[in-house]
């Protein structure tokens, strides 16, 4: 099979299938190729199922959660921006409601229906969908590019197919979660055509503590304080809510801290968590509390035993948390335990690594990406949106904006292009 589709888009991603929605509205044809038998499956999972679309925040704010560089994504936000975005999802028949944070959610909070509603908008718009369709290869003339790709719809026999397309919009995400599909092949499609590829390492992971107690296990904190120091330096403190899991420390609060942990572990540096259990509460006044409670319970013999000390630490914190911070605190007494309430340290040994990372740090190079486009500055008629650029969030909505802004910046920008030059 040979045909000759304008624009040929890789990924049905949330950001390859806003690309090709936005292509087709302005009057381009297009066809996209997606390797699973299903467009979406990340976007299916995200926001623990609930799919936190975008969120509120004024440019202003939105960008301080944009790495590395937030400027690139300015003119893509503001062509296509959050408050476009939620219009854009209610005019193709998606309610959505705001939460906590400035977070948007499908007001259903399927993440399914925000997957169903880009795929049924690509069906409306004439998006020619190819599913099982698996890019092996792409080269270009420098009028159009060949791209072939393993069709994988039978699983007796796999054929090999081109497809011409006269623009190229590459959106195959990046390397986190794998099992959904973003293996970090694009980078490879990428830098056929000549691009670089910044360093990649995985972002908003779960952090190994060196030594962790299996009684941590989901345990979680909320409104604590988190340092992070790298090489005994303090370089980031956040508040918040804090999960322990069997891959280490992760939520919301983790997360935040862990771009620069991961970053710093991947260069050698030693990396430590400090949690502080009562942020609100200064030192000398919770010393005076675990003075006051251990009093109140009037024991005639003064010797703090640990089954002692246990029902201390019950004032203090919940039930579940007493034997693992006990466990994690030796040498605990009744006149360190305020010091160690605020400051209790958990050197890192690993983080857990793309398969549990939610978005992947690093890409295609921005130098060679113009933002007002997403066009590739080195190859006519090439495009990119989404994750497979050197561009991540935090948590919070701000990675799908982005896959939103820049695909449809890059769509309409294809859609120009190929009209330019057919
Ligand atoms: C568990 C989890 C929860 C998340 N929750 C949120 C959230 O609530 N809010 C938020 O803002 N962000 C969230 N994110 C991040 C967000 O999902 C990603 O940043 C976003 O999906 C990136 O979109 P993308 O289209 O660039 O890439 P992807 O979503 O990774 O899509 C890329 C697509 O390209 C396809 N592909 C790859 N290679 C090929 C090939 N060779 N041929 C054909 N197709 C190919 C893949 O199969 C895939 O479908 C979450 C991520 C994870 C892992």
């Amino acid at each position: 099979m040979e045909e000759n589709g304008r624009i040929v888009v890789i990924g049905g991603g949330p950001a390859g299938m806003m690309a090709a929605i936005k292509a087709a509205e302005n009057g381009a044809e297009v066809v996209l190729l997606e390797k699973n038998h299903l467009c979406g499956r990340k976007l299916a999972i995200t926001g623990k199922g609930r799919c936190n679309i975008t969120n509120t925040k004024p440019w202003g704010e939105f960008a301080t959660h944009v790495h590395p560089k937030n400027n690139f994504v300015k003119s893509a936000f503001f062509n296509f921006s959050n408050a476009a975005t939620i219009d854009y999802f209610n005019s193709i028949g998606l309610e959505t409601v705001e939460t906590q944070g400035n977070r948007i959610f499908p007001k259903s909070m399927r993440a399914f229906d925000v997957v169903d509603a880009l795929v049924g908008r690509m069906k409306q718009v004439g998006v020619k969908l190819v599913t099982d369709a698996d890019l092996i290869a792409v080269c270009t003339d420098g009028s159009q590019f060949k791209c072939t790709y393993n069709d994988l719809s039978s699983p007796r026999l796999i054929r090999t197919e081109v497809i011409m397309a006269k623009a190229l919009i590459v959106a195959t995400g990046g390397l986190s979660y794998p099992a959904t599909g973003s293996n970090g092949k694009g980078y490879y499609f990428a830098s056929s055509l000549g691009h670089s590829i910044t360093r990649c390492f995985p972002s908003l992971t779960a952090l190994m503590p060196r030594s962790y107690v299996s009684g941590l296990y989901d345990v979680e904190l909320k409104n604590v304080g988190l340092n992070l120091f790298v090489d005994h330096d303090l370089v980031q403190s956040e508040m918040g809510d804090l999960t322990f899991t069997e891959d280490g420390i992760e939520g919301s609060l983790g997360f935040r801290v862990s771009r620069k942990a991961v970053n710093a572990l991947e260069n050698g540096s030693s990396v430590e968590l400090v949690i502080d259990l009562k942020p609100a509460v200064p030192i000398s006044e919770l010393k005076e509390r675990v003075r006051n409670e251990v009093a109140s319970f009037k024991w005639d013999v003064p010797v703090i035993n640990e089954a002692r000390m246990k029902k201390v630490l019950r004032r203090f914190m919940p039930a579940e948390m007493v034997d693992p911070f006990y466990e994690t605190s030796k040498g605990l007494t009744v006149n360190t335990l305020a010091d160690r309430m605020k400051d209790w340290r958990f050197p890192i040994a690993r983080h857990a690594g793309y398969r549990r990372a939610v978005v992947t740090a690093g890409g295609v190079s921005l130098d060679e990406v113009v933002s007002k486009t997403m066009q590739s500055r080195l190859v006519k008629g090439l495009f990119f949106a989404g994750e497979i650029l050197d561009l991540d969030g935090d948590t919070g909505g701000y990675n799908l904006q982005m896959a939103f802004s820049t695909g449809a910046l890059a769509g309409q920008s294809a859609a120009r292009y190929v009209s330019a030059v057919s």
